[in-house]
């Protein structure tokens, strides 16, 4: 039986070339490529500059340090999401909270995110640092949340793991029209892949020039920046303390040949999303909500399990699914659930009632552009079959 994953990288033969062009070439790492991927992304996102990393963990920790987080201070973000989304506040000593989400889009609620700020300005614990994240690569509603950022005097970092190549209000997820920086992820699963991979995007030269030093052990080669005037060429230096989260020239190439293929991709994870709407359309299932106001690049095609019916709840269809070699996967536990969380928070989980609603009833349905019509019927069958009704091997 054939297994079908809910995500898997697509890489071309120029893909390849290009990864053996630079095993060929003087340099693997701090070479040319970086810079002309750094540059390929500003171009398609429509953003003055971008700094290219090893992660899109050690992307929003840059961005945090960059933001100037630090103990004492606050950063809210999404429960419904990966945990990097918030350990990258604690890495600076900040205290994390989380915003409940919205019941249709799954992101980030603008109504609990209001709603939140003013309870904490009476209590004087607003955050500096609000991470909003995109879902499945739907932006969230970045004119509402730039305008509370105004209102109560926090920044912004989009988390757009799953969204490049999505769009907002007509411009590229990235270009931070709505946000201070922008953070992708290039790990095999998303939308694009450096095998691993990160990068920040954002219009601001200071915050570009910062993270840029503490990608790399916060060294300066630049006179202008120094301290002193240099001792010769050999001369730098360490002006904070910075991380080795640098991104390598084989993981620039391969980026800068995936960027060509950007839109072909994320045109063909729409095809797969409309046929899944066509053959789902009649189960009672709840599927993706797709916005007039942004365009999703569908790296996610989460369904939820309207209980009572298929006479079936969210783990017998997940269960379904796996034993007929579908991959399924839930994105996400709820980040309060983690016992890291809870030792260190006690968050109440009735804090969040459509976090907890969502996590109750969703399955992430394998999409991908290898995924064929055929596989999707099959994801098709596996829901409404009875485990025990059919012939598995
Ligand atoms: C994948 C992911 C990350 C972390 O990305 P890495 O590149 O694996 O570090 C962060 N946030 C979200 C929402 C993600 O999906």
């Amino acid at each position: 039986m054939k297994q079908i994953p809910y995500g898997r990288h697509s890489i071309n033969q120029s893909d390849i070339d290009s990864v053996l062009d630079v095993l060929n070439s003087d340099f693997l790492t701090q070479g040319p490529q970086v810079a002309a991927f750094e540059k390929a992304v500003c171009e398609y996102v429509s953003c003055k500059y971008a700094v290219a990393v090893n992660s899109a963990t050690s992307a929003l920790h840059l961005a945090c340090l960059a933001l100037g987080v630090k103990e004492g201070d606050f950063v809210w973000t999404s429960p419904i999401s990966f945990v990097a989304s918030s350990n990258c506040a604690l890495y600076c000593g900040a205290d994390v909270d989380f915003v409940d989400i919205d019941p249709i889009s799954y992101n980030m609620s603008v109504d609990s995110l209001r709603e939140k700020l003013i309870r904490a300005e009476k209590e004087g614990k607003l955050p500096k640092v609000v991470i909003p994240v995109h879902l499945a690569g739907l932006s969230c509603d970045m004119q509402k949340i730039s305008e509370l950022g105004k209102e109560f005097g926090f920044r912004i970092i989009e988390d757009a793991s799953h969204s490049i190549g999505g769009e907002y209000q007509g411009r590229k997820v990235g270009s931070c029209q709505f946000s201070d920086i922008t953070v992708f992820s290039f790990h095999p699963v998303k939308i694009i892949t450096t095998g691993e991979g990160g990068m920040c995007t954002t219009n601001d030269a200071e915050l570009e020039n910062t993270m840029y030093r503490l990608r790399s052990h916060g060294i300066t080669r630049n006179p202008k920046e120094m301290t002193e005037a240099p001792d010769g060429p050999w001369f730098y230096q360490q002006l904070d303390l910075g991380y080795n989260y640098r991104m390598n020239d084989i993981q620039a190439a391969l980026g800068i040949s995936q960027m060509k293929r950007l839109d072909q991709i994320v045109k063909r994870r729409h095809e797969i999303k409309d046929y899944y709407n066509q053959i789902l359309a009649d189960l009672p299932l709840k599927l993706p909500q797709e916005s007039l106001d942004s365009k999703s690049s569908f790296h996610l095609y989460i369904i939820q399990v309207l209980e009572k019916n298929l006479k079936a709840d969210r783990k017998e269809i997940f269960e379904r699914l796996r034993v007929s070699g579908i991959l399924v996967n839930v994105h996400y536990i709820p980040i309060y659930h983690q016992p890291y969380y809870q030792k260190r928070y006690n968050y109440s989980y009735s804090s969040f009632p459509e976090a907890e609603n969502y996590y109750k009833n969703v399955i992430s349905l394998p999409i991908f552009p290898e995924l064929s019509t055929e596989d999707q019927d099959r994801v098709k069958e596996a829901i409404i079959k009875p485990i025990g009704h059919q012939v598995l091997f």
